[in-house]
């Protein structure tokens, strides 16, 4: 059976701005075909089963030719493969789009398109220029600057000119001196304003703004270069009053996220709203410790204890599985107070069922240990427990059993560029053992951690890294932390 081709518009840098089927077809991908233009926070959303199929290798210069994208697609869909076309920007906006779809529908194969948020009108918003504005522009043009090899520029400098919109060239950077002599040459005001925006909607968004006589040469002072839009027109001049991607307050920052990616999803969007460049570097992983003995001996004399503890997110579902799996379900819990380390716990706990009847103020262990007074005590975490906890129970006299349903394992998969003077974020003592372990020594007396309780932040001390300790485990805390301190800078 074929399989289909999903033409996607990936958006113009800035992951949030994918659209939602965009994202639904690139999770449920065979196949995904990328080019250039599209940044790593998107691709970084491929699932790791599908293949990857990159056209547009920048390194070695040689991108693949027109046709041969085409034929990569026709032969992975007649493969049966569920194929993601991913293009930068809009798929149907300068990124030939059309010339794509011709094969397949020459050979009936099923297609679909979705649009994306072009660079066209993106980079301008986060830049504080409007694309049409009643007092000064009520018609938008987008021009391609490219020309064709050799050739001159295949653009009716005159009707631009006369039509008194704004305009918005593509592709233009190389050609922006003959761009800016052309509309002047065509009669228009060599004070009119215009602007440069340079990686627009990404952490390395850079604007120039100017008039069409001088942006020609302030831009090439700035070193502007490609993708870039040109913008042209008297929007141009709100970009100071617009400003909001500029002002954000981790701008021009970057953050490492060191936790397991299925769970550094809401850590570094928040940091990206913020105006961050995140770097995705996850230092542990998880791994449920099956078959787990202690835990189907604990779960069959569940009616002997009277509190039930579970220290973070993934002990629930573990926990819940093994119940299940004795044919047992909530019930079986009636009699037992539940115990959680803070709010995350809480919703795996309640993702099952339950409510957890303990919370500490502060979300650490040693303010949930002076709160589990009822023993005997079940105590279901990772097999790197604080022990603190259990030294405080057993000081009080308070029977426990300590189950290990998972450990987490430091070291990453993967190895980053991670610059000197770095701010990271530790949510563990195991994701600062495996940030230590990917990055070079002598990077770690410069490196900012940003850590999560007193039992993180002195691991990390422990290395020589200057740390910053959040009150309570939670994110919200922990990017707070970070805003007080991009704020003191
Ligand atoms: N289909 C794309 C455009 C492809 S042509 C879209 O809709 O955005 C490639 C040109 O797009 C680049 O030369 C540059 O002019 C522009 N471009 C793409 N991404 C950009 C970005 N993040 N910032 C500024 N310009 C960008």
């Amino acid at each position: 059976m074929s399989g289909k081709v999903s033409l996607v518009g990936a958006g113009p840098g800035d992951p949030m701005l994918l659209t939602r089927r965009g994202l639904e077809l690139l999770e449920a991908a065979d196949c995904v075909v990328y080019d250039r233009l599209v940044g790593r926070p998107i691709l970084d959303l491929i699932p790791e089963r599908a293949e990857r199929v990159n056209v547009g290798k920048e390194a070695s210069r040689h991108p693949v030719p027109q046709d041969e994208i085409n034929r990569i697609l026709l032969e992975k869909a007649q493969a049966g493969m569920n194929v993601v076309r991913l293009k930068g920007g809009d798929p149907f906006l300068f990124g030939r789009g059309g010339e794509e779809l011709e094969l397949l529908a020459e050979h009936g194969v099923p297609f679909e398109v979705v649009p994306g948020v072009t660079s066209a009108l993106a980079a301008p918003a986060y830049a504080g220029i409007p694309a049409t504005h009643r007092a000064f522009a009520s018609s938008l043009h987008i021009v391609t600057g490219h020309a064709k090899a050799g050739g001159a520029l295949n653009i009716n400098f005159r009707a631009l000119a006369e039509s008194g919109g704004t305009l918005v060239f593509l592709m233009g950077v190389t050609s922006m001196g003959s761009i800016c002599r052309g509309l002047l040459d065509a009669g228009m005001a060599p004070d009119t304003p215009a602007a440069m925006v340079e990686s627009g909607t990404t952490p390395a968004q850079r604007k120039v703004v100017s008039t069409l006589s001088q942006l020609p040469r302030e831009a090439a002072d700035r070193g502007i270069h490609p993708p870039a839009v040109l913008i042209v027109g008297q929007v141009c001049s709100l970009s100071e009053t617009f400003d909001w991607f500029d002002r954000l307050p981790l701008k021009g920052r970057a953050v490492v996220v060191t936790r397991p990616r299925e769970r550094c999803g809401t850590l570094a969007a928040r940091l990206r709203a913020l105006g961050a460049e995140t770097v995705e570097l996850p230092c542990i992983a998880t791994v449920p410790i099956t078959p787990c003995p202690d835990l189907t001996q604990a779960v069959r004399r569940i009616g002997e204890y009277r509190t039930l503890v579970f220290t973070s997110p993934f002990g629930p579902g573990l926990f819940f599985d093994e119940l299940r799996r004795q044919g047992m379900d909530a019930r079986a819990l009636a009699g037992l107070r539940i115990a959680v380390i803070g709010p995350r716990t809480g919703e795996a706990v309640e993702a099952c069922g339950l409510r957890p009847d303990i919370v500490p103020q502060v979300y650490d262990t040693e303010h949930l240990a002076p709160l589990l007074t009822e023993g005997p005590v079940l105590l279901c975490r990772s097999q790197q427990g604080n022990p603190e906890l259990t030294g405080d129970l057993r000081r009080r006299g308070v029977p426990f059993t300590e189950v290990s349903t998972y450990r987490t394992e430091s070291g990453c998969p993967q190895s980053a560029e991670i610059s000197p003077g770095s701010w990271v974020t530790f949510t563990s003592a195991s994701t600062v053992e495996g940030f230590v372990r990917t990055v070079p020594r002598e990077l770690l007396g410069s490196v900012t951690g940003f850590c999560i309780g007193r039992h993180t932040a002195d691991a990390a001390r422990k290395y020589g890294i200057r740390v910053q300790v959040a009150e309570k485990a939670t994110i919200d805390d922990l990017v707070e932390l970070i805003l007080k301190e991009a704020a003191f800078l």
